[in-house]
């Protein structure tokens, strides 16, 4: 279902060169352009409006790049930390929560801000896709969050997803047909999954979703420090959140510039607190080295390394960090900083927050959590100042324990090394 809107005017903005074109239609890069880096959008209002509260995330359709509402939504909440403030010794915590938490108005039925990126995305699609399914490559969140927003608005959609994932994809509800889900086989992993997309993306009728390239996963997100902002009234200081692509973390960095340009949230840019779960932390070590590109990192090592972490979401090794506009520019431009955290930190932060705050956290939330209390422990950060704390997901646990959940079963399982013929043969089997 959707409520018709007025599009949200926009042009694109390339990063590395700095022209403005017309999206004509799911540009992900700039036409012609040979150096990487990001397009951005550039929304014709510089200051932004709320709709009313019922249109959920598209309270923010102002700074999303979306041409209709999707129903469904909600939007993250901030509220103003007592508990959690107290224990840490904070005058002005404010967490932003993405999740299922219905006594504070949130209703993310996925329990993470990949929700926001999924509807965002979703209600960008305006009929001059390349193909007509939309192809996602995910080993978790995301997945769930896409095949839920697609299935609720009848999107055709095709997932892939490794085999030993598939624990991820649970839903309170049966799913339209209008979702489809090919696994990579047992053993295999997020890089498989991401291989078959990009050959499936090859042939007629499907395009990507394109990651961190696609404005409208960016905006999306972006929606968090949106909601930040107008809550609080200002821009915060700090923003702590855990990483794995850092998507979130360069998507904060741009909307913290339109509300530089909006003009009535201060004319400041707030410190980016991104955190990683050691031994998984390709971002730091790249950080710490000065590095503008990403280190080395052995295969066998990562594996282990992903193997070992608890908040697995956090797993990226292909982070968008080097290119113009990415990871790196963004704390480069922030002052950031990079911070880790073990297993045991985390769960230490996920059982104080329980305490303290009365929800469950997830895992990536638990690390950022983490961090902070790292960082006043460390004196890294002035205790007296606005202190966005992105609890990207939570409820979870609640949820799960509320619903019945039925979980979604691939419609062909591949082997990562199955060749493309044989692909198309089987792809070709499916029935949008
Ligand atoms: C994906 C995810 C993250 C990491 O987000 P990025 O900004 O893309 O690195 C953090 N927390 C949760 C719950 C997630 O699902």
């Amino acid at each position: 279902m959707t409520k018709a809107i007025d599009p949200t005017a926009y042009q694109l903005k390339s990063v590395a060169s700095g022209s403005v074109f017309n999206d004509t239609g799911w540009l992900l890069d700039a036409p012609g352009e040979t150096q990487a880096g990001l397009i951005r959008a550039i929304y014709e209002k510089k200051q932004l409006h709320l709709k009313e509260s019922d249109y959920g995330l598209f309270v923010f359709a102002d700074w999303l790049p979306v041409t209709r509402f999707l129903m469904g939504s909600s939007a993250p909440v901030t509220y103003k930390s007592e508990g959690l403030a107290t224990k840490l010794g904070l005058t002005r915590l404010y967490i932003t929560f993405s999740g299922f938490w219905p006594e504070r108005n949130a209703l993310m039925r996925s329990c993470s801000f990949k929700e926001t990126e999924a509807y965002s995305v979703a209600a960008r699609i305006d009929g001059r896709q390349p193909g007509k399914v939309l192809v996602v490559a995910s080993a978790g969140n995301t997945a769930r969050a896409f095949a839920a927003v697609c299935s609720e608005n009848r999107i055709p959609l095709l997932l892939c997803v490794p085999e030993d994932n598939l624990n991820a994809l649970w839903f309170d509800r049966p799913l339209n047909e209008c979702v489809k889900l090919v696994s990579t086989q047992k053993g295999s992993d997020y890089f498989d999954a991401i291989h078959l997309s990009t050959i499936i993306c090859g042939f007629e009728d499907f395009y990507p979703e394109g990651g961190a390239k696609n404005i409208a996963r960016r905006d999306g997100m972006g929606t968090t420090l949106l909601s930040a902002a107008t809550s609080i009234g200002r821009i915060p200081d700090y923003y702590f959140q855990a990483i794995g692509s850092g998507t979130g973390a360069i998507a904060a960095w741009e909307a913290n510039q339109r509300l530089i340009d909006d003009g009535r949230y201060g004319s400041h840019t707030m410190k980016l607190m991104v955190s990683q779960n050691a031994p998984f932390q390709p971002i730091y070590e790249a950080w710490k080295a000065n590095s503008p590109e990403m280190l080395f990192y052995d295969d066998d090592l990562a594996r282990q390394h992903v193997e070992t972490i608890d908040a697995k979401v956090l797993s990226n090794r292909k982070p968008p960090y080097s290119l113009v506009g990415g990871l790196y520019d963004a704390l480069i431009n922030t002052d950031g900083e990079v911070l880790v955290v073990t297993n045991k930190e985390a769960k230490a932060a996920a059982k104080l927050f329980q305490e303290a705050e009365g929800i469950d956290i997830h895992p990536a939330a638990a690390v950022a959590t983490a961090s902070l209390i790292q960082a006043i422990k460390k004196q890294r950060i002035d205790t007296t100042k606005i202190v966005m704390l992105n609890i990207t997901g939570g409820g979870e646990e609640r949820f799960r324990q509320e619903n019945i959940l039925y979980y979604l079963k691939p419609d062909l399982t591949f082997s990562p090394d199955a060749n493309v013929d044989f692909i198309r043969t089987e792809i070709q089997k499916l029935r949008w």
